[in-house]
């Protein structure tokens, strides 16, 4: 998949930020096609096999963690959320329904464009097995041989910790619900425990973060979840 001809369906009623959005992708290469509503959204996931869908919350016919559902019950393919409600509950169900990225608005297309990028590579390198070797900072994990290195110095990780770094790892740059981390390290019984994340989150910070108080790549993303970020530098508000 090229991603300069990747195709991305827009799901957005406000006209103005469907003209917005289809200037600034149409002038990086990608063809867009555009639903206003949530079921025009499906039915046109559907007919014009786009290689991402970009979708707001607050659609006329249904709200758009509906429109989500129901596209991931059948494809694959990155789903980003673009959506004015910056309330976390709302990023987190979205997330939860199955899109792979949240954008709240106002946004900066810069931003938009650096999520699309990591989105589209995410779902390529799955397409295709994946590469086993993630690399960000100084660190290098081979998530086959279960191996970490910093500066070619081996890492001890817990078993736990190496569950979580490589659950981050397979969604690089994508941001990951405390819910999706719990229920895929600790296993779904354990999905309200989050305390446990930021216990672990703070030891795998110490040994892989140059300065583990104020980390680049490990970065949370409040009160949503976390995002393992690589060095091209992803925009992003985490703190
Ligand atoms: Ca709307």
């Amino acid at each position: 998949m090229s991603e300069l001809r990747a195709t991305i369906l827009v799901v957005e009623d406000e006209p103005e930020i469907r003209r917005f959005l289809r200037s600034a992708l149409g002038a990086d290469g990608y063809r867009v096609v555009e639903a206003e509503s949530g079921a025009r959204g499906i039915v046109d996931a559907g007919t014009h096999k786009p290689d991402l869908a970009i979708v707001d919350l607050g659609l006329p016919d249904m709200d758009g963690t509906e429109v989500i559902r129901r596209i991931r019950a059948w494809s694959p393919m990155p789903i980003i959320v673009l959506s004015a409600r910056a309330r976390e509950q709302a990023k987190i169900e979205a997330l939860d329904a199955g899109a792979d990225d949240y954008v709240t608005k106002p946004f900066g297309v810069g931003e938009l464009l650096a999520r699309l990028r990591v989105a589209l590579r995410h779902a390529a390198r799955t397409a295709t097995g994946g590469s086993p070797v993630i690399c960000f900072g100084k660190v290098e994990v081979n998530l086959e041989r279960r191996e970490v290195t910093r500066e070619g110095r081996d890492i001890h990780l817990t078993p736990i910790e190496f569950r979580l770094l490589a659950c981050l790892a397979q969604h690089l740059g994508l941001v990951v619900t405390h819910r999706q981390l719990m229920r895929e390290v600790w296993g779904p019984s354990y999905v309200e425990h989050t305390h446990y994340l930021r216990i672990y989150m703070k030891q795998l910070r110490e040994k892989l973060e140059d300065d583990p108080v104020c980390p680049q790549h490990l970065l949370t993303e409040s009160g949503v979840g976390y995002r393992l970020v690589a060095d091209e530098g992803v925009p992003s508000r985490a703190s």
